[in-house]
């Protein structure tokens, strides 16, 4: 079953870390962390690592806004 996945990654050179998400993934949380993923950190481009952190996020589905709550007159 697919899972998505946020990832904190840390970049080599100036030590800044970076948050990537990971949509629809196949892999496990464990998977996801013993691998290392590309990333690009602002400062110094594209990089590479072992993720610091990784939180599984509940998927979007059905993310509507509710009716009314834009609309609304204020006096
Ligand atoms: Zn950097």
């Amino acid at each position: 079953m697919p899972g998505s996945f946020a990832i904190r990654l840390r970049c080599p050179v100036c030590e800044l870390d970076s948050w990537v998400t990971l949509p629809d993934r196949s892999e496990s949380g464990d998977e996801i962390r013993q691998r290392t993923w590309d990333f690009k950190c602002r400062q110094d481009g594209p990089q590479q690592g072992l993720p610091q952190e990784v939180i599984e996020v509940a998927p979007l589905y059905e993310e509507r806004p509710s009716p009314g709550q834009e609309s609304a007159p204020r006096e």
